[in-house]
This record gives C-alpha cells, sequence and structure tokens, in this order.
C-alpha cells in the first residue's frame, strides 16, 4: 500500500544520513521537498533520483490534493525538509495530519534532529524538557516568552539564528538574571561544532569576545529552576519570587 514516509535527513554532517532513509528515498515515486534546488545536492549525493515537489510553508495546503491522489493512485512518497527531522520547526504538519485523516500510513524514517542533538551533549538535566522552537523575531516578544518560563523546571530548549543570538541572550539575562545556566550549542555535526556551557553573564562575555562564536546555527538551553530542595525552597525559588513580586504592579 501507498504511505508517506516521513524522512530525516542531516544537519550538517553527511555521514549522518541513514540507511534506511538513501533506501526509503530511491524508492519512492515522488519527494516533497523544502526546497528541492537545495535538496537535489543531497540527492545527487546519494545517488536518488525520483522527482521532487517543492512543500514549504506558503504551498503546504495547495500541495495536499496533489499528494493524496498520488497516495490514492498507488504511488509511495517521502516528505523531506532541509535539514533534519521534518516538522520540527519545519513544514509537515498540515500534510501529515490530512495524510493521516485520509486513512494513508505514514511512516516514520528517523535521523538527526538538532534539538536532541544538543541535549544529549550538553550536560543539561534531560529527563524532562520543554522544545519552545524559534523564540519570537521581536524584542517585546522574547521578553514575554521569558517571562512566561521563569519558574520553568523544565530544561528549555530554543532554536535560533545567528542575526539575533545576541539579542536573544541579553533578553534573557534581563529576566531570568545572570546566574542560569545555559548551554550554547552551535554547528552542530559540522566542522566548527561548539557545546559551551556557563551562567547567562558568562556566555554573553564569552560570545561577544569571539566574533566566530556569534556565526551559524544554533541551539540555546537553559536549565530549569529547582525549587524544592530537600529543606524547603530553594535559594533558587527565592530568587524567582523576588523576580516575580518585581513584575507585579
Ligand atoms: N528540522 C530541523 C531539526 O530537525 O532540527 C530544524 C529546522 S529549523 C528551520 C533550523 C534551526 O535548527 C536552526 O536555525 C538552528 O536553530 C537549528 N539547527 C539546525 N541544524 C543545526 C546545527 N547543525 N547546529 C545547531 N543548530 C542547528
Amino acid at each position: 500500500d501507498a504511505v508517506l514516509f516521513v524522512v530525516a535527513t542531516p544537519i550538517g554532517n553527511l555521514g549522518d544520513m541513514t540507511p534506511r532513509a538513501v533506501e526509503v528515498l530511491q524508492s519512492v515515486a515522488l519527494i516533497a521537498a523544502e526546497d528541492t534546488r537545495h535538496s537535489s545536492r543531497l540527492m545527487a549525493h546519494f545517488n536518488i533520483k525520483a522527482p521532487m515537489i517543492s512543500l514549504h510553508d506558503h504551498n503546504e495546503r495547495q500541495r495536499l490534493q496533489t499528494i493524496l491522489d498520488k497516495l490514492a493512485a498507488g504511488d509511495s512518497i517521502a516528505l523531506i525538509s532541509d535539514a533534519g527531522t521534518p516538522l520540527i520547526s519545519d513544514p509537515g504538519f498540515i500534510l501529515v495530519r490530512a495524510v493521516r485523516e485520509a486513512g494513508f500510513k505514514v511512516v516514520p524514517v528517523p535521523g538527526a534532529c538538532a534539538v536532541i542533538t544538543a541535549m544529549c551533549a550538553s550536560g543539561v538535566p534531560t529527563d524532562k524538557f520543554v522544545f519552545e522552537g524559534f523564540l519570537p523575531a521581536k524584542r517585546v516578544g522574547r521578553k514575554q516568552k521569558f517571562e512566561a518560563l521563569i519558574a520553568e523546571e523544565r530544561t528549555v530548549i530554543f532554536y535560533e539564528s545567528t542575526h539575533r543570538i545576541l539579542d536573544s541572550l541579553a533578553d534573557m539575562r534581563d529576566v531570568l538574571g545572570e546566574d542560569r545556566y545555559v548551554v550554547v550549542a552551535r554547528e552542530l555535526t559540522k566542522t566548527f561544532e561548539t557545546i559551551h556551557g556557563d551562567t547567562l553573564g558568562n556566555v554573553i562575555e564569552w560570545i561577544t569576545a569571539d566574533h566566530n562564536q556569534q556565526k551559524g546555527e544554533f541551539v540555546l538551553l537553559v536549565q530549569g529552576v529547582e525549587l524544592e530542595s530537600s529543606d524547603g525552597p530553594s535559594p533558587e525559588a527565592l530568587k524567582v519570587l523576588d523576580v516575580l513580586l518585581e513584575e507585579l504592579p
């Protein structure tokens, strides 16, 4: 039966393409890609010849019928994004839901994903975490986001781009304080991979001093607060209380 495969591709290092991803992409009748020009290089590298159509945030709904018709005709299709796992801060949610609702099977083909890749090497607690995707583009929105997370006990993870990394870290410090432990994971699986953890104050000093550290793709990991310790509220909890009290009108 025809299925929709959701196929992860590398986030930088081509060695992370899985044999199963290659096999599936070589076998399908059509590949829906976020940016066909971008993905054609990956396809050439792995000798994948299936035709591609674009599927991005602006045409995902329009593409639905084309893809459902193909599946109905018995052709399997693969969905990929520019990098990593589709649907994770990438298009595909509307498609996957529609395909499932139409009664077709959706088969995941797992592989690289920046949030998981960053977290497993960052030394922050991994038992519970919140993935927030990209931060709002504007300062006001970012600060509101951080304010809502002041008392979060779980690790909080964001995606960020080179353009906003300094501004986002500065806003984070304004709201969460310079003592909060954060990890900046940059250019994962690539030549200049850096995973650097310290207090927010120190991280900002470090990244401001070294221009090279401001380049590339970033995952930001913020350690949650420990609100309860064995003997009552933790020192962090009291600090959080201070911050929250300040916010009150
Ligand atoms: N679907 C992708 C995934 O599975 O991680 C994420 C796509 S999202 C449009 C791109 C963002 O993911 C980048 O701005 C960055 O925050 C993060 N990212 C992707 N690749 C990365 C890498 N190699 N190192 C660090 N962050 C990366």
